[in-house]
Parts: C-alpha cells; sequence; structure tokens
C-alpha cells in the first residue's frame, strides 16, 4: 500500500507503488495527458519514476511556466539528436533553457540558415516517432565508457560531486547524460522553430574550443509557436536600432562603443520626456539636483562601490588623485544630505537627479539603447522617518502608474524580500519589508513575491511595463537603503531632539532615459504620440513660389511651441505626403493659394483624413491642447 497526498491534503491509497503517470490518471485521463512532470516531497521528477513509499504530489502541467522550461529543455534533446543523425561527428556540450527557449553548444563547423532549417525538419521526425524519454542510473566509470569519445561530456562527468547520482535520458537511439526531468514522450512538443546560429566557447573561455551555439523555441500547442513568431517578425520591423537611424533620432559610433549620440530629433523627443517628468515630480514634491560625473576615489571607498562594482567603473587621475566616474548617483547624493542640518519636521525629503552614469558592459553585450555603457537615470532619493515608509512608497508607486499610463504602458509588481548574504539587523529589514508590503496592500494592485531576490542593503520593489507587443520590461525600481545612510553616517533631529539615521529610497521611474527611449521606439513602432513626435507638424507648399508663405506660417506655429519643418524640395505634393506619412508626422499640411489668400490650413492627419479651411486659431487652438494634455490617442481635427 502506498498513500499519496494531494496538494489539497486529499489522499489516495495505492495497492502498489504506482508512477506518477498512474497517480495522473487515477485523476483523469485528460488531465494526465497534460501533465508534464511531478513533485515528490517537493522534488522535481519524471512521470514515469515510481513512487516506493508515502509522498505528498504535485503535478507540473503543460500550463505551468516549470512545465514550459521542462518542454524546452526535452526540445535541446531532441535538436541534438537531429545533430547527431544529420552530422555524427558533431560533439554535444551543453543545452540549458533560457529566457526565451533552448540552446545547445556543439563542437561541429558552422552552419547555414539553410542547415538549420534541415535540423528542424529532422526534429520534427524525432518528435512525430513519439518517442519516451526513458531514465537510466549508470556509475560513473559506465558514464565515462559512454561518453570516451566526447571529451567536454567526459570533463562534465569528472566534475560531478563524489556522490551525485549519475543519470542517462534515451529517446529512441539517442542518449544524453541528463540531470532531468523531460515530458514523457516527444510528441508532446507541438509547435517548434529553430532560430538561429551563433557562435560559442566552451565554458564561455576564449581559450577553449569554439563552438557552435543552435537556439530554438517551442511550445505545447502549435497556435502559440505561430503567435511567438509573429511577435518576433513584428519586433524586428520595429527594431529601435534601424527605426531610430530612419526617424533620424540617434546613431552609434564606434569612437564611443555603447555611448549613444542623440541627433536634434531625438533630442526634442528627449526633452519631452524630460518636460514631462518634471512636471510630475513638482507635482509631487520633488526638488531637482545635480552632482558631478566624476568623484575621488575616497567616495567610492565609502559608498562600497570602489569594493563591490570596481569592475564596471571607468577611472582617471586629477592631480595625481584617483578618480571614477560614476556607476550611480547615489554617494553625490548622500554628500548634498550632509550639506543640511535636518529636522524631522522637514522629512520626507525628495531629491530627483537626471543623472548621467557610465557602467562597463563587454562590448559583445552592447545593444543599442538597450544595452549601453553611458545612460541617464531618472533618480531621486528619498529621505524619511521610518513611519513614512508605507506612504512615500505608495506615492512612488502612484507616480510610476501615471507616468506609464501617459504611454499606455501597463505593468506588474514584484517584492524582493532579504537575500542570504545582507546587511542590517533582523528588526530593521522587518519594518522596512513590512512598509513596502503595506503600501502595496495598500495601492491594492497584485505583487508576486521573490523571496531572498532584495538587494544586500534592503527590500525592494520592481515595476515591470508592458508593451504593445506584450513583452514585458523592469523599469521602474523602489528600493529602500539601510547601508548608505549609516556609512555616511546621515542623520536629522528628532522630536525628542535625539539624532536619527534616516530610511532612504532609491526610485527610478523611466529608469535608463536611453533604454526607456528605445522602448518607446519599438512600443509606438515610431508613430508617436503627437506630444512626443519629434517633429509634429510638416509644411508642404505646393509650388516654390509658395515657399516664403510657409516659412511664415512655420514661425507661427513654431510660436506656439509647435516642432515644425518644411519641404521645400521640388518634389511631387504626393511624394511628400507620401513621405511624410512614411515618418509618421502626426500634422501633415499642404499650402496653396486658397489656404494663403483665405488664410487656412488644410491638415492631414495620420489616419489620413483631410480637414480642409480650419483658421488658423482654430487649428492653434485644438493642436495646443492636445500637446499639453500630453493625450495618447490620435488628434481629430
Ligand atoms: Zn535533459
Ligand atoms: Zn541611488
Amino acid at each position: 500500500m502506498v498513500q499519496i497526498t494531494f496538494p489539497d491534503n486529499a489522499v489516495k491509497e495505492f495497492d502498489g507503488p504506482p508512477s506518477g503517470l498512474d497517480v495522473a490518471k487515477s485523476i483523469s485521463e485528460g488531465f494526465a495527458r497534460n501533465c508534464v512532470a511531478m513533485k515528490i516531497d517537493d522534488q522535481l521528477m519524471d512521470l514515469s519514476q515510481i513512487i516506493k513509499k508515502d509522498a505528498a504530489i504535485s503535478f507540473v502541467t503543460a500550463n505551468d511556466d516549470e512545465g514550459l522550461d521542462i518542454l524546452r529543455h526535452s526540445s535541446a534533446h531532441v535538436m541534438a539528436e537531429a545533430v547527431l543523425n544529420l552530422y555524427p561527428e558533431a560533439k554535444l556540450t551543453i543545452g540549458p533553457v533560457v529566457e526565451d527557449g533552448f540552446y545547445y553548444d556543439i563542437d561541429m563547423p558552422p552552419i547555414s540558415q539553410d542547415e538549420l532549417d534541415k535540423i528542424e525538419i529532422e526534429m520534427k521526425k524525432i518528435v512525430k516517432a513519439k518517442a519516451g524519454f526513458k531514465r537510466t542510473v549508470v556509475s560513473r566509470e559506465e558514464a565515462l565508457e559512454l561518453f570516451k569519445d566526447n571529451p567536454f561530456k567526459v570533463e562534465l562527468i569528472n566534475e560531478l560531486p563524489e556522490d551525485e547520482e549519475i543519470s542517462l535520458y534515451q529517446n529512441g537511439q539517442f542518449v544524453d547524460l541528463c540531470r532531468g526531468p523531460h515530458i514523457p514522450h516527444t510528441g508532446m512538443i507541438k509547435g517548434v522553430k529553430l532560430l538561429k546560429i551563433s557562435g560559442a566557447y566552451w565554458r564561455a573561455d576564449q581559450r577553449r574550443e569554439q563552438l557552435q551555439r543552435l537556439y530554438g523555441i517551442s511550445f505545447f500547442d502549435k497556435k502559440k509557436l505561430n503567435k511567438y513568431l509573429h511577435m518576433i517578425e513584428e519586433a524586428k520591423k520595429r527594431d529601435h536600432r534601424k527605426l531610430g537611424t530612419r526617424l533620424d533620432l540617434y546613431s552609434f559610433h564606434e569612437e564611443a562603443a555603447g555611448m549613444p549620440f542623440f541627433h536634434a530629433k531625438g533630442i526634442e523627443m528627449w526633452n519631452a520626456l524630460l518636460d514631462y517628468w518634471r512636471e510630475e515630480h513638482k507635482a509631487d514634491g520633488y526638488v531637482e539636483t545635480k552632482t558631478p560625473v566624476m568623484l575621488n576615489r575616497k567616495l567610492w571607498e565609502k559608498s562600497g562601490h570602489w569594493e563591490n562594482y570596481r569592475e564596471n567603473m571607468y577611472t582617471s587621475v586629477i592631480d595625481d588623485e584617483e578618480y571614477a566616474i560614476k556607476p550611480m548617483n547615489c554617494p553625490g547624493g548622500m554628500l548634498l544630505y550632509k550639506t543640511k542640518a535636518y529636522s524631522y519636521k522637514d522629512l520626507p525629503v525628495r531629491a530627483g537627479e537626471i543623472g548621467l552614469v557610465h557602467r562597463h558592459e563587454f562590448s559583445g553585450a552592447l545593444s543599442g539603447l538597450f544595452r549601453v555603457r553611458a545612460f541617464h537615470q531618472d533618480d531621486a532619493h528619498i529621505f524619511m522617518t521610518p513611519e513614512q515608509i508605507q506612504e512615500e512608497v505608495l506615492g512612488v508607486l502612484k507616480l510610476n502608474e501615471r507616468v506609464y499610463a501617459r504611454f499606455g504602458l501597463s505593468f506588474h509588481l514584484e517584492l524582493s524580500t532579504r537575500p542570504e548574504k545582507s546587511i542590517g539587523t533582523d528588526a530593521q529589514w522587518e519594518e522596512a519589508t513590512n512598509g513596502l508590503r503595506s503600501a502595496l496592500e495598500q495601492y491594492g494592485q497584485d505583487y508576486m513575491i521573490n523571496e531572498g531576490d532584495g538587494a544586500f542593503y534592503g527590500p525592494k520593489i520592481d515595476i515591470h511595463i508592458k508593451d504593445a507587443l506584450g513583452r514585458t520590461w523592469q523599469c521602474g525600481t523602489i528600493q529602500l537603503d539601510m547601508a548608505l545612510p549609516e556609512r555616511f553616517d546621515l542623520t536629522y533631529k528628532g522630536a525628542d531632539n535625539e539624532k536619527h539615521r534616516p530610511i532612504m529610497i532609491h526610485r527610478v521611474v523611466y529608469g535608463s532615459m536611453e533604454r526607456f527611449f528605445g522602448i518607446l521606439v519599438e512600443h509606438f513602432a515610431g508613430r508617436f504620440p503627437l506630444w512626443l513626435a519629434p517633429v509634429q507638424a510638416i509644411l508642404l507648399p505646393i509650388n516654390q513660389d509658395l515657399a516664403p508663405y510657409a516659412l511664415e506660417v512655420k514661425d507661427l506655429l513654431e510660436a506656439h511651441t509647435i516642432r515644425c519643418e518644411v519641404d521645400q524640395r521640388s518634389e511631387t505634393l504626393k511624394k511628400k505626403i507620401r513621405e511624410a506619412q512614411l515618418n509618421y508626422i502626426p500634422l501633415i499640411i499642404t499650402i496653396g493659394d486658397k489656404e494663403k489668400v483665405e488664410k487656412v490650413l488644410s491638415v492631414r492627419t495620420l489616419d489620413g483624413t483631410v480637414k480642409m479651411g480650419m483658421t488658423h486659431n482654430e487649428f492653434l487652438t485644438t493642436v495646443c491642447k492636445h500637446i499639453k494634455d500630453r493625450i495618447l490617442e490620435d488628434i481629430v481635427l
């Protein structure tokens, strides 16, 4: 008799030791078909394993993230098998799951896209065979014998701890060294696509063998694969590196790798973002400050960055003293706080700073505006009494919500709690974490908890936005800091006339301005709302004689702070309109004789509709209001 306890505490008895699949089938055949793996007393296992003694069971199904990871890891096995079928000389190394799919690093000659397609076709044959994944346990000697022709696997086996159980997985004729678990059979891989090939070094070590990294993605459902591939296609079209070049917003130069150059049009948008940021922050009682980009090494030693973050910092020497370019604004912010003697009545202090920071990234990791070496953080440090934590955090959450809504971005929240390595007392952590938690409760939106994922100096709330393609990006963060106020000996005078340590938070809304900019370019696919558009209106005189008048109208619009251009080229009107539309200019204004004589405007909006005969006043009133209110939706005239 074996007693199995289910997650709802129901207990079922089996006459003999059942497999996980038997237990799943005892619920229903349909449920069993959807099961991927199981957890026996919280340990993840194959569904085929026999449960020999009484245990608690829970199932991992095709609907769980964990299930999807198991499917993708199993897909890596299938891909490796397909590669060996076609290239028997290839040597396998490792094949893990990554955030967006799986890969396998393989020692083989470089292959083309065509060859990758052939591997995918071979994989589909294996999937069709619905081969079961069979697990066997072997001794170290047996494993070494089996993989004696593969030096990578031999290296891996030799590194396994003495007492580690060594398991093999076989599907069809293919055997791989693996800890598991796997899906019951290859037929569960309903949608699979191989995406790309890139080079990789064994053990990420440039001195070791160069391998081919084959990337793929798979799903339990063909429809989900198609949806994903559509999203990838759409993302390619929206790639901010290409769109940014086409729209003349920014560029990248090898003279300063990872440090974007913003063009005049890009700066118009940048300033629109900043103006908006300043308005929201002023309304919430923030002041704006500015601290230097380079600071003496002694400061970085005091803040702990020199010890913990040195390899990401750029340095220089001034008057024989070592300086570092700031990777964060905080230490400068500490010095600012210390210039005044604060009383509890002055708190909270909310000090913002659009700070330019530099952090070293490997050149291979750089990617457009998303991964850079120099960027601006829309930082702020809030100094407060312990009693103010909840209200301050709530205020920051609401500020984030307002800002993201302005761009049509929804978001979700994650609370990260005390990690194993941390400073501060239990009481401090409890107070800090409870402050964040109660702010989240009061805010009322569901949030996830990442146990142990906080910074060593305090718990934090991360805010992940969701863009138009459904991709999520962590932008905002609210971090409580118990280290820096201590290190810099920050104090305020309490009601008791004694000195107290303020509680401090670091927070950003955009995060990295550059990255947020890139996200917006892709989110809007270059078709920005009117208030943000780099060029808001373009004037198209229908002949050269009307050009001087068009320039007069431009002056008028610019006097009302509308960002405006005149297209004076001797192209056809049709072509000019087409180009303006391709550049997503929200207001396309044609100037003919009638417009000049009657002092009216004919305006084409992005939906293609044309409003004729608008008086200048009528136009300016409607457009300026739309811009001032920063309306997300297209303007209707
Ligand atoms: Zn495996
Ligand atoms: Zn900070």
